[in-house]
């Protein structure tokens, strides 16, 4: 199979399985896989652990910004890093979903993540997801797909997975957070969750994995010929 030089972007609202639906993309065709939000959850952990944001959410922005000059922020082998600590755990909690948003709002830790994320365009091949890679990150993306599905579902995904990596949560907070954050995603001025006018919207309610691949090969075979 010739594998195509291009860059998929994925974006579209919380917990619609964008990051799982862009694992299974990068294994089939080889291609490199990239979680845009791992950074912005990375940066959140260490506005946390550093003082630049208190618990109502209120954000020390020029303290953030001087401090994001010294961030070792970076993928590695097991997921995100800080320095050399694996950081792939703790920014899957919910502790740092509630303040992820609120931090992604900031244009000064968007430039950070944005030049760490661009970087990698660079070489093509490449499956993004985020919030803004069609229509911020990488406009020039040669496919661009913009995920939804229903809050309920969603929240029941979230849930299990969580609870599958031992956090004991209520659906009904994961749900709370979900419409949260998909509401300050939208809302925001910088760069705000949009579907780019060229992305092909996939609404994954009643569909499976598997019924998601096929979809995606179907446009693969007839825009690219793989
Ligand atoms: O994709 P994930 O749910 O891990 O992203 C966490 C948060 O990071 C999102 O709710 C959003 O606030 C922010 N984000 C963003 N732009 C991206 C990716 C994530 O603003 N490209």
């Amino acid at each position: 199979m010739q594998i195509p030089d291009i860059i998929i972007a994925i974006d579209g609202y919380s917990s619609t399985g964008k990051s799982s639906f862009a694992k299974i993309i990068a294994n089939e065709f080889s291609f490199l896989y990239l979680d845009s939000g791992a950074l912005y959850r990375g940066v959140t952990l260490f506005a946390i652990e550093n003082g630049f944001i208190n618990d109502e959410c209120v954000i020390d922005v020029p303290g953030l910004e001087q401090a994001l000059a010294d961030l070792d922020l970076h993928f590695g082998a097991e997921g995100a890093y800080i320095g050399d600590r694996c950081i792939e755990k703790e920014i899957r909690s919910l502790a740092i979903a509630e303040k992820v948003s609120p931090i992604a709002t900031v244009p000064q830790v968007r430039d950070f993540v944005d030049r760490k994320l661009r970087e990698f365009g660079k070489k093509k091949r490449i499956v993004m997801d985020g919030r803004d890679i069609g229509t911020t990150v990488f406009p020039d993306a040669e496919l661009k797909i913009f995920m939804t599905a229903t809050p309920e579902i969603r929240a029941e995904r979230r849930a299990a997975e969580m609870r599958a990596k031992g956090e004991d949560v209520k659906i009904e907070d994961v749900m709370k957070n979900l419409l949260e954050r998909d509401y300050i995603d939208s809302h925001r001025e910088t760069s705000p969750l949009s579907k780019a006018d060229d992305a092909i919207v996939l609404d994954n309610t009643d569909m499976t994995m598997a019924d998601q691949m096929v979809w995606l090969k179907e446009i693969m075979a007839e825009r690219f010929g793989c």
